[in-house]
């Protein structure tokens, strides 16, 4: 999912909580949580430097774009588990993801049909979320508190449109060993959990939309795609990838 808060970017400035968005009924939302530390697959952890070393070690992929097929097809359950291939293209994906100030990347979208994304995104509360899910599955949302808020996508660069999700959802899966994983977000990052396990289905943000709204976003993402993909080979290149 694009549009990383906190970072440079053409993407960055038309995203994050709040920006241009509509909350509905907060009624049932859960509180803060009193654990502000940052989360590593689901658990808090001391501290979680700037830049991620799983981004540090991998290269940078291409990032396919709508209209390739493999964006519009489901993807194969992940079989393999604990294999040095499956470390090298989770490490990767954070690479592809930072360079491209994304909050979240699904494998489909560097052209892989397996059902992994990785995430580097913060939740309603300003906790940041790292971290990779295998296989995974939305188990829960609560549906009454939707948030109508925009969102884009590394593969529709350029274009963002408002786009209506849950405020909580939580997404199940296993890590990169196998081990099970369970994890919950709120606002953006629920919204990120979303993008991300739609992506693995097939879908894109752009198949929430009426046809107009589509339209409307392929034509942005005509205008800006080629600006956007500067920005990535800018930040590429300072980034030394
Ligand atoms: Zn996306």
């Amino acid at each position: 999912m694009g549009g990383r808060i906190g970072q440079n970017g053409v993407m960055s400035s038309i995203f994050g909580i709040g920006v241009r968005g509509r909350r509905g009924a907060d009624k049932a939302a859960p509180p803060a949580p009193t654990d502000r530390r940052p989360r590593l697959l689901g658990q808090p952890v001391d501290h979680l430097p700037a830049r991620l070393p799983q981004a540090k070690r991998g290269r940078r992929m291409r990032i396919t774009v709508v209209g390739e097929e493999v964006l519009a097809t489901p993807c194969k359950e992940v079989t393999e588990l604990g294999t040095k291939e499956l470390k090298t293209l989770i490490d990767d994906m954070h690479a592809t993801n930072e360079i491209a100030n994304g909050v979240g990347l699904a494998a489909n979208q560097v052209g892989l049909d397996l059902r992994i994304f990785v995430y580097d995104c913060e939740d309603a509360f300003g906790v940041r979320n790292v971290g990779h899910v295998i296989n995974p599955v939305i188990t829960s949302t609560s549906g009454e508190q939707v948030i109508e808020e925009h969102e884009g996508c590394l593969s529709v660069p350029g274009a963002a449109a408002l786009v209506t999700r849950p405020r909580v959802a939580v997404c199940e899966g296993v890590d990169l060993r196998g081990n099970p994983l369970r994890i919950e977000g709120v606002g953006m990052f629920a919204r990120c959990l979303l993008h991300e396990t739609d992506h693995l289905d097939g879908r894109l943000y752009l198949d929430h939309l009426s046809a107009r709204e589509r339209r409307r976003a392929m034509r942005e993402m005509e205008a800006e795609r080629d600006e956007t993909w500067a920005t990535w080979d800018t930040h590429a290149r300072e980034l030394g990838k």
